[in-house]
């Protein structure tokens, strides 16, 4: 059907024939699509076959109270869902933390990472051509830094499987996600360990990366932004806003995201992390696929001298304020609002995130420990 269209065309004028020939095909009529508030040259980057832009409904939740290294204040958080009460929860959480004095959240480490896999001749030939890149970082370091003015080679981690040689190559991006600056930059190193060490590279990426797959390695290690965050909120306060006590979160929080992920082996510790992180990143213009990384967090809450005490660690949050998705009008306007587009910010909104994600967990806790999760969705969510 599309096979005589110019499929990359940008001009409103290719988006809009392109749109016929699918309404067309299906028999749907497409207006609300239609009715793409930008220029589609804007999205020249973004997207192929382009035929208009699906709204999600915006909402924020704050000023929710942050107390970062580069985060540090009161913010609004634009958050983009489908999911009635998700806000309005997030929002009750926001209120408790800032009232409570804010949650203290910080970068702990950040590396986006691409692992390559190699085919080599047999297990002597794998560790030989591992042992090569080892004592030859800084030419690989060298090849890989040829393709960006930003990116940084840290490490090259090796693993071996019969014939097969992976390399977890670990990347600073900037303020990038960095996935493209480190599949060209991971290309570009390969070329050369390959030509030195008579492997073949199978692919750039041999899923030890991980990228958008829920995983123990990135779980464990870390991926893009390793984020930590918590918070102290008084007994008196939240029994007041939130109708229950420290310990009825704290046993809530042990049996489910403790006990119940456990029993179910799960990789997510948490109540509803990708939640947050979802909505986040749709309005942000990160990449959501890379909400499977992100729901790998463990919450933790206990009672701290008669207070609630709550933690999030989100381990894989992969999110840039320059490139991707972030150069789309709306996307861009969204990190305006926490003054995180561009240059400088990615920890800090890396730092928000961490915020807005233990929002959420406190919020859920607190209404199952009380009993109001099932009522409060069937007020707002129906
Ligand atoms: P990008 O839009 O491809 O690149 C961002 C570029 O911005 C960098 O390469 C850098 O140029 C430049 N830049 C300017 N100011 C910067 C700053 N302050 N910090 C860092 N870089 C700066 O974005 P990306 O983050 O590398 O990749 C994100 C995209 O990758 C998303 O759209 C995502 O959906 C997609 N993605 C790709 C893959 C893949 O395998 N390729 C996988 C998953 C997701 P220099 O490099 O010259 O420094």
């Amino acid at each position: 059907m599309t096979q005589g269209l110019k499929n990359r065309g940008r001009t409103k004028a290719d988006m809009d024939e392109r749109r016929h020939a699918a309404e067309e095909f299906s028999g749907a009529k497409l207006p609300t699509i239609a009715a793409c508030p930008f220029d589609p040259q804007l999205a020249e980057k973004n997207v192929e076959n382009m035929i208009g832009t699906i709204p999600v409904p915006l909402g924020f939740v704050g000023p929710l109270l942050v107390r970062g290294s580069e985060a540090d204040g009161e913010f609004l958080v634009p958050l983009a869902t489908t999911e009635g009460a998700l806000i309005a929860s997030v929002n009750r959480g926001s209120s408790v933390i800032s009232a409570a004095g804010g949650a203290v959240s910080m970068v702990v480490k950040d590396e986006m990472t691409r692992g390559p896999v190699f085919r080599a001749k047999d297990i002597r030939h794998a560790a030989e051509a591992a042992r090569w890149v080892e004592e030859n970082f800084e030419a690989v370091k060298a090849a890989a830094e040829s393709t960006t003015r930003r990116g940084k080679l840290l490490s090259a981690t090796p693993y071996i499987v019969g014939r097969s040689l992976f390399l977890r190559f670990a990347y600073s991006t900037g303020d990038a996600m960095g996935m493209n600056m480190a599949t060209i930059a991971s290309e570009a190193a390969a070329r050369l360990i390959e030509s030195k060490t008579n492997t073949a590279l199978v692919s750039v990426s041999g899923n030890m990366c991980v990228d958008k797959k829920p995983s123990a390695l990135n779980s464990i290690s870390g991926r893009g932004k390793t984020v930590l965050t918590d918070v102290t909120v008084p007994r008196a306060l939240l029994e007041e806003k939130m109708h229950t006590t420290p310990e009825a979160v704290a046993e809530t929080c042990y049996r489910k995201c403790n006990i119940g992920s456990a029993l179910s082996a799960s990789l997510g510790f948490n109540a509803h992390a990708a939640n947050m992180l979802a909505a986040v990143y749709i309005a942000t213009g990160q990449d959501p696929a890379q909400v499977a990384e992100g729901s790998m967090a463990t919450t933790v809450a206990e009672v701290v001298d008669g207070d609630l005490y709550m933690s999030v660690r989100l381990p894989a949050v992969e999110v840039g304020t320059v490139g991707g998705g972030t150069r789309l009008p709306a996307q861009a306007e969204a990190l305006s609002m926490m003054d995180c587009l561009g240059d400088g910010k990615a920890v800090k909104f890396a730092e928000i995130i961490g915020a807005v994600v233990l929002a959420g967990e406190l919020s859920t806790l607190c209404a199952q420990s009380a009993g109001q999760l099932g009522s409060a969705h069937s007020r707002l969510g129906r």
